[in-house]
């Protein structure tokens, strides 16, 4: 870590949610049409690109060797491995301090281990929990999707289960019954605590 993201990481927005409750379409139009500037930070993972993928865009694909070497160096403000995968995914400073030197609130769209830690070092972070009405809506999303396996949908219902568990400790939760209406909200948060941000 540089000391500049150390004490600048003030527009920190942690975004989680379970697969399938519309996260990355919400951070797509947040990023389009909130007045907030945001700019999404792109992560390190170790998992294999999926088909269209892009390096650097989408993820930065590293080795196990190579995230290793990058965690060791402290290179990442948070980092775990995700879904019991034995995929790591992590959050790069270079990354936040990027987003930052643009003036835009740093956009992480993590799991909810890596928030914790993020929440733990920057409680006033703003750290929001999108979720689905039930978990019934959960699974037909998932199923809607069909690009996974049986095992695989099995494995992610039981993580949305495990996740739910932790929503309290997001400061906001935000219902995805209305993709426009959240986007709104999360918006509208957002700018609020801009608003505190320029009062201090
Ligand atoms: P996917 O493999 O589907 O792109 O992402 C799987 C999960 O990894 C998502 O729940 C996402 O929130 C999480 N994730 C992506 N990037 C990071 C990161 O930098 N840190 C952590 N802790 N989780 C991440």
């Amino acid at each position: 870590m540089t000391e500049t993201a150390a004490h600048t990481a003030t527009r920190v927005l942690v975004l989680s949610g379970p697969s399938g409750s519309g996260k990355s379409t919400i951070v797509q139009q947040l990023i389009r049409d909130c007045s907030v500037p945001i700019r999404m930070c792109v992560s390190a993972t170790t998992r294999a690109p999926r088909p269209g993928e892009v390096n650097g865009e989408h993820y930065h694909f590293l080795t196990l060797t190579e995230f290793e070497q990058r965690r060791q160096r402290g290179d990442f403000m948070e980092c775990a491995e995700v879904h019991k995968t034995g995929n790591w995914y992590g959050t790069l400073w270079s990354e936040v301090e990027l987003t930052q030197s643009l003036g835009k609130w740093a956009l992480l769209e993590i799991d909810v281990e890596g928030a914790r830690n993020v929440m733990k070092m920057y409680p006033h972070a703003v750290s929001i929990f999108v979720t689905l009405p039930s978990l019934d809506e959960f699974e037909r999303r998932l199923r809607s999707r069909a690009t996974e396996s049986e095992e695989v949908l099995q494995r992610r219902l039981q993580t949305a289960r495990d996740e739910l568990k932790l929503i309290d400790c997001y400061r906001f939760q935000v219902v995805n019954d209305d993709l426009g209406q959240a986007v709104r909200e999360i918006c509208q948060i957002l700018s609020d605590q801009e608003a505190k941000l320029h009062a201090r």
